[in-house]
């Protein structure tokens, strides 16, 4: 269901998928059993270029879009699961969707040719322990000393800094009781991770987690992490819009991956529904097999045409928070739909490490609380696109 992508999106397609194709299932269960990061992938998508796909060309990038990033994103997880999401955590995400539309000169000079080149990696900050869904809520503050900034406070289950040389820290300059409105006073600022943690100003404790381990996701400690002015991302207490800008293509990246992990788990459960032979014929025979897997198929179709309607909309400058929200339900809910009537189809063998279906149905349980929870998009749609009351 191609037929709606532009040129540059299907040769993404094209390039990323014959990347994905070097590494089976084998490869990316392996990495997850080891805890261990993608290097081999995330070198040779370096090498093609890949990372650069909406860095603009004269800072050594693609010149292209968010709907590239995401179809790029789609190729990977379709090939090993939600595993292929560390392709935007690390990257073109945090790194290159933020500095291209808020970074300063400076700041897109310094660091868009080494991302695009795969050199540089990100990590994004915005999680708290107290105030979790309510990011208004958030603590951590910096306050002005000189020309810099301190910041102290703290985060929860921030995925990358293990490897990441940037972070993208967003913080309180005036607190939520005292900011008018509530969404004035955010200040978000890049932070040079390997600086910090040598300065023993920044520290961090990984979370044992049940899956999703190619990355760490750590506990964050701030204290008085010290950071020139000239990296603020935007403008001082004014970064609530910059801040959209990066949850709106994080939700529909995280689309994306849904998507594609839904892809892979159906390639799995569909080959197997058409090998198994049980009562004398193949179980996809049976509609109490086909017709979930049918069901799976539309719904993925669906979500990925609201993914990349998004993704669109998001390139073209134009409103997509709905478009956003209603991709990042659908994207999240079908992956993990997949992933549990894939894991159906293949009866025992599902529980087998024979087979990916288990790390699949991990990795893909955590997409409908994560970025943001499916309650916390059902309560945007409903306020946003139904105009009802809001209850948070
Ligand atoms: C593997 C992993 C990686 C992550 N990586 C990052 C990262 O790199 N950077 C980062 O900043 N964060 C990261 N996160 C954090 C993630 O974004 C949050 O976990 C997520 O936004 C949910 O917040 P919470 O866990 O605090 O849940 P809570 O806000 O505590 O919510 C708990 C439950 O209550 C529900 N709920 C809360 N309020 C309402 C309401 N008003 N109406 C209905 N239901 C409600 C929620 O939907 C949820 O089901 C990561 C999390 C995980 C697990």
């Amino acid at each position: 269901m191609d037929f709606n992508l532009p040129e540059t999106a299907l040769a993404v397609q094209d390039g990323v998928r014959a990347v994905a194709a070097k590494y089976d299932n084998a490869y990316w269960s392996e990495c997850e059993e080891a805890h261990r990061f993608p290097t081999e992938v995330f070198s040779d998508l370096g090498k093609g270029g890949w990372f650069g796909l909406n860095v603009p060309e004269e800072y050594g990038g693609g010149g292209q879009g968010l709907l590239e990033v995401a179809v790029a994103n789609e190729a990977l997880c379709a090939s090993g699961g939600t595993a292929g999401s560390f392709f935007y955590v690390t990257t073109p995400g945090f790194g290159a969707t933020t500095l291209v539309r808020h970074g300063t000169e400076e700041q897109k000079q310094a660091i868009l040719p080494g991302l695009a080149a795969g050199d540089i990696q990100f990590c994004f900050a915005l999680t708290e322990p107290d105030a979790g869904s309510n990011a208004i809520e958030i603590k951590t503050h910096a306050r002005p000393d000189g020309d810099d900034f301190l910041i102290k406070g703290q985060k929860v289950w921030i995925s990358n800094v293990e490897n990441a040389d940037w972070m993208v820290a967003v913080t309180r300059t005036i607190p939520a009781a005292d900011a008018q409105p509530r969404t004035n006073g955010f200040t978000l600022f890049l932070i040079d991770v390997k600086e910090a943690l040598a300065a023993g100003t920044l520290s961090y404790t990984p979370i044992p987690k049940m899956g999703s381990n190619i990355l760490f996701s750590s506990q964050v400690y701030f204290d008085d992490v010290r950071v020139p002015a000239r990296n603020v991302i935007g403008q001082v207490d004014a970064g609530f819009p910059v801040l959209w800008d990066v949850l709106n293509p994080e939700r529909i990246i995280a689309a994306a991956g849904g998507c594609g992990a839904a892809d892979a788990a159906l390639d799995i459960a569909v080959r197997y529904a058409q090998e198994r032979v049980v009562f004398n014929r193949p179980i996809g025979a049976n509609q109490a097999i086909q017709f979930p897997l049918a069901q799976i198929k539309a719904k993925t179709e669906l979500a990925r045409l609201m993914t990349y309607k998004a993704a669109w909309l998001f390139d073209q400058g134009l409103p997509c928070g709905n478009e956003a929200n209603v991709a990042k339900l659908s994207g999240a809910q079908v992956a993990w739909e997949a992933a549990d009537q894939a894991f159906q189809t293949l009866g025992g063998m599902a529980y087998s490490k024979e087979y990916p279906i288990e790390r699949m149905f991990r990795d893909a349980r955590i997409g409908k609380n994560i970025p943001v929870s499916e309650q916390l998009v059902l309560a945007h749609i409903g306020t946003s696109m139904l105009s009802l009351p809001k209850s948070y």
